[in-house]
C-alpha cells in the first residue's frame, strides 16, 4: 500500500456561557421542556428585530485575543440563507467575509514536540433548533429552544497530520475556553462540538486530497474513533485506485461507522449577504488593550510557571493545571505550607482520589485548604504518621473536622515522647533476650525486628524515626542478659 499522509481541519463550535440568547432576553439553560425558551425574535416572526447581546462580543474577543488572533473591527454579521424544519426563519445569522476574529493560531502539545495550529478565523453565530425524530412512531418533532444560542464557530487551516493531534488540538482549545469562562465544554451536551475534516495524499505530495467532513461527534473518544475510521476508509479506496468523493458523513458511534450525510452536488448555495437588521460591530483598540490585559493565566502559561516557580517535575505541573480550580486549590495550600512537591503530593494522590470516589469537583470539596494545610502541618511536625494520615484521609475529608480534633478524637496521635517509648523499648528487649544476644554479636540487621516489634505494640503508632534511634542506643548499651 503507497504510504498517504493524514490532513485534517477542524471545526468547532463553542457555544458561549451566557445567561440569555444571541440577540434575544430568552434563557440559554440546558435541559428545559421543549419549545419553553422561545419568543417571536428567536422563533423569527415577521417584524421583530434582533438585539445583539454586547456579552456575547466580549467573550468572542476575549477568546480570540487567548487565540492569538486579529480583532476584525468593524466586524458583522450576515444572513446563511437555507430552509430546514429547524431553522423558522428561513435564514441562520452568522458571519461571513468579515468574521470577528481572525489569523490566529494554537500551541499542542505532542509528546516531545509542540506543533503550532493555525486559526483561520473564528465568527459569530446563532445555533439552530433540534430535530428529534421518532422512527418507531414515524413522526418528527422540531424543539426550537436552541435557537439563537450564541455560537463561536472557530476553523483551524488543515494543519493537523493525525488523530492524536485532532484530539490533542481540541483538548487544548477546550481548556483555553474554560480558563476563559467563555464555555462549559460539554460535548454530550453540545456545547462544545467538532466537526473534522479529514483527507488524505500521497507523502511527499503538495496539493490536497478531497475532503470528507465528520458530523455528529459528540466526546472525545469519538473524535478519534471517527477519524481512525475515516482515515482506514479512505485508504482503502485510494489503494483500490479510486477517487474520495467530498461529502459530509455522519458518525454512528453505535456501529462504529460513518455514513453519507450528503454529498457535494447537494450543497447549498446559501446566499450570504450582510445582515440590513444588525449594524457591522465596531471595537475600539482601547476595548481591545482592555480585553487583552483581563485574560486570566492560561493553562500552558500557568504550567510553565509552576515548573519554574514552584520546581515541580512537568507531570505534577500538568495535572494541577488541568482545570483553574485546581492549580488555585494548590496555590493556597503552598501559601500556607509552602511545600510544593508534598503539597503537590497530596493533591495528586489522596486528594483527587477522594474527589473521584466522592464523585465531586474541587471547588465543592469537603476539605477546604486551610484542612489541607492543617494536616500536612501535624505530618511535619510529627503529630501524626504520614502513614496514618494517607489511611485516615478519606475520612478526615468527609468530615468537616479540622485535623487536630479528628487526630485526637480518634486518638491518632503518634508516640513522639522519649519517655513512652522508652517503656514501649525495654518491653520488647527484655521479651527478646536471644535476639539482643545475637544483635550484639554482630547481627546488625535484626534492629529492623526490633523496630517492627515496638511499632506492633504501638500499634503503629510509634514515630518510627524515634524508635530506631532509640532502639539502636538502647541495644549497644544494654548488657548481654540483663
Ligand atoms: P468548506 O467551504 O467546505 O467549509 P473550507 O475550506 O472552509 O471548506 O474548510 C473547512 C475546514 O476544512 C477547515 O478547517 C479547513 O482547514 C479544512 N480543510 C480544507 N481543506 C481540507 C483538506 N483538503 N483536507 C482536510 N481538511 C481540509
Ligand atoms: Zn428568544
Ligand atoms: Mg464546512
Amino acid at each position: 500500500m503507497p504510504a498517504y499522509e493524514v490532513v485534517i481541519g477542524l471545526e468547532v463550535h463553542a457555544q458561549l456561557r451566557t445567561r440569555s440568547k444571541l440577540f434575544c432576553g430568552c434563557s440559554t439553560a440546558f435541559g428545559a421542556k421543549p419549545n419553553t425558551q422561545t419568543c417571536p425574535v428567536c422563533l423569527g416572526l415577521p417584524g421583530v428585530l434582533p438585539v445583539l447581546n454586547m456579552m456575547v462580543v466580549e467573550m468572542a474577543v476575549r477568546t480570540g485575543l487567548a487565540l492569538n488572533c486579529t480583532i476584525t473591527t468593524p466586524n458583522q454579521f450576515a444572513r446563511k440563507n437555507y430552509f430546514y424544519p429547524d431553522l423558522p426563519k428561513g435564514y441562520q445569522i452568522s458571519q461571513f467575509d468579515r468574521p470577528i476574529c481572525q489569523n490566529g493560531w494554537l500551541e499542542i502539545d505532542e509528546g516531545s514536540a509542540t506543533q503550532r495550529v493555525c486559526i483561520r478565523r473564528a465568527h459569530l453565530e446563532e445555533d439552530a433548533g433540534k430535530n428529534i425524530h421518532q422512527a418507531e412512531a414515524g413522526v418528527s418533532h422540531v424543539d426550537v429552544n436552541r435557537c439563537g444560542m450564541p455560537l463561536l464557530e472557530i476553523v483551524t487551516e488543515p494543519d493537523l497530520r493525525s488523530s492524536d493531534g485532532a484530539v490533542a488540538y481540541l483538548k487544548t482549545l477546550r481548556d483555553i475556553l474554560l480558563y476563559l469562562d467563555v464555555c462549559d465544554g460539554n460535548m454530550e451536551e453540545g456545547s462544545l462540538r467538532c466537526e473534522p475534516n479529514i483527507s488524505l495524499r500521497l507523502k511527499g505530495q503538495d496539493s490536497f486530497g478531497t475532503k470528507v467532513e465528520l458530523k455528529n461527534i459528540n466526546s472525545f473518544k469519538f473524535v478519534k474513533h471517527a477519524l481512525d475510521y475515516e482515515i482506514q476508509r479512505q485508504e482503502t479506496v485510494l489503494a483500490d485506485g479510486g477517487t474520495i468523493d467530498q461529502e459530509t458523513r455522519s458518525w454512528d458511534a453505535e456501529r462504529g461507522v460513518s455514513v453519507v450525510m450528503r454529498s457535494k452536488e447537494e450543497a447549498h448555495d446559501y446566499r450570504y449577504f450582510p445582515e440590513p437588521d444588525l449594524m457591522p460591530i465596531e471595537i475600539s483598540p482601547q476595548r481591545i488593550d482592555i480585553l487583552r490585559l483581563s485574560l486570566p493565566e492560561l493553562p500552558e502559561a500557568k504550567r510553565n510557571r509552576f515548573i519554574a516557580e514552584y520546581k515541580l517535575p512537568a507531570y505534577d505541573a500538568v495535572l494541577l493545571t488541568s482545570s483553574r480550580p485546581l492549580a488555585d486549590y494548590f496555590e493556597a495550600c503552598v501559601a500556607g505550607f509552602p511545600n510544593p512537591k508534598t503539597v503537590s503530593n497530596w493533591i495528586m494522590g489522596e486528594l483527587l482520589h477522594a474527589l473521584k470516589n466522592d464523585n465531586c469537583d474541587v471547588i465543592a470539596s469537603p476539605m477546604k485548604p486551610d484542612r489541607l494545610i492543617a494536616l500536612m502541618k501535624l505530618v511535619d511536625d510529627q503529630t501524626i504518621s504520614l502513614k496514618t494520615a494517607r489511611e485516615v484521609f478519606l475520612d478526615l475529608f468527609r468530615s468537616q473536622q479540622m485535623p487536630k480534633d479528628f487526630i485526637q478524637e480518634h486518638g491518632l496521635m503518634q508516640i513522639s515522647d522519649d519517655g513512652t517509648l522508652d517503656t514501649l523499648i525495654d518491653e520488647i528487649v527484655h521479651t527478646h533476650p536471644k535476639q539482643c544476644a545475637e544483635y550484639q554479636s554482630g547481627k546488625d540487621n535484626l534492629l529492623g525486628f526490633f523496630v517492627g516489634q515496638v511499632m506492633k505494640a504501638s500499634k503503629g503508632k510509634a514515630n518510627p524515626q524515634k524508635v530506631n534511634t532509640l532502639m539502636r542506643q538502647r541495644l549497644m548499651s544494654e548488657n548481654i542478659q540483663s
